[in-house]
């Protein structure tokens, strides 16, 4: 089911570019409310957190070993481990942190936690220059158009948080170690080193910035957070074409539930086929037709 958006190269203000533009295309998947679920039942073992405009997660097993997925913006860790001490027991820390990627909004509180909870923290390792103080991120490309949170990706912090001493990398067979139920999944596009998780048998997901359920772009659409099935955050994704081949790859896994890095959590058959109509049009539907990244990928 598709809905008719303006993607917002509009000069007007946030709001008015939502009642007035008029000028409309393609740039989104809309999905029935009744899809959105709470970030508790997710499913058996997963539980999340939103913090501001991004989500975390947490997997459990066994007898209470869990491990935090992403890490929220900075300054973000005393919240997130005041959650894990409700949902996990006070004292009971991870067994590790996974990061989807190094972005400051999923990387923000990564070196806080690490210390205070003396775990590793696993990455892809096309994402180590950038959680080792290698490297930065390309700049993110505001041009990309969308509204405010677009226009203001060029003041995020984008130096590299330097873990050096904690991180690890994933393993090559794709488990997830520790977690014997998951496995991780490139799903580079976003950035080089991007990875989703994934558990078969239930066919939960973990997408991290691969889509969105909001648009991640503007700032009306993080606030309300209306569930819609959009690609990844636009200002910072570098190979359109990676991303797109990453959704396709994720959709054709069918996931009965699914967790993005950014908007509602989703399960059910409309979620699923809006994931599937976001994969065979992707390049209508989130490519943007101008912008830095769009026909020159740094991959
Ligand atoms: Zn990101
Ligand atoms: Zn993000």
């Amino acid at each position: 089911m598709f809905t008719l958006g303006c993607t917002g190269r509009c000069a007007c203000a946030e709001a008015q570019w939502l009642a007035n533009c008029k000028t409309s295309f393609m740039d989104k998947v809309t999905i029935p409310e009744a899809d959105v679920i709470a970030f508790d039942s997710l499913a058996q073992d997963v539980t999340g957190l939103r913090i501001l405009m991004v989500n975390i997660y947490a997997i459990k097993q066994g007898s209470g070993e869990w491990m935090l997925i992403d890490c929220g913006l900075p300054h973000a860790e005393g919240r997130i481990r005041d959650w894990a001490a409700q949902h996990f027991g006070a004292g009971n820390a991870p067994q590790s942190i996974l990061l989807t990627h190094g972005h400051f909004d999923h990387a923000g509180s990564v070196e806080a936690l690490a210390e205070s909870w003396n775990v590793p923290v696993y990455v892809h390792p096309l994402e180590l220059p950038y959680v080792t103080g290698t490297s930065p991120y390309p700049p993110p490309d505001p041009s990309v158009g969308g509204g405010l949170m677009a226009r203001l990706s060029g003041l995020y912090p984008r130096s590299p948080v330097d873990i050096s001493s904690r991180v690890k990398v994933l393993p090559d067979s794709g488990a997830v170690p520790g977690f014997a139920a998951w496995r991780w999944i490139h799903t580079p596009g976003h950035t080089d080193g991007h990875v989703s998780l994934f558990r078969d048998f239930d066919r939960t997901l973990i997408a991290g910035d691969a889509f969105c359920t909001t648009k991640q772009e503007s700032f009306l659409a993080v606030a309300t957070q209306k569930p819609e099935m959009h690609g990844p955050p636009a200002y910072y994704t570098t190979d359109w074409d990676a991303a797109r081949d990453s959704v396709q790859r994720l959709a054709a896994l069918r996931p009965n539930s699914m967790g993005p890095g950014h908007g509602q959590p989703l399960a059910g058959l409309d979620a699923a086929n809006a994931l599937t109509e976001l994969a065979r049009n992707f390049d209508a539907i989130a490519r943007p037709a101008h912008g830095k990244y769009v026909d020159q990928p740094t991959a």
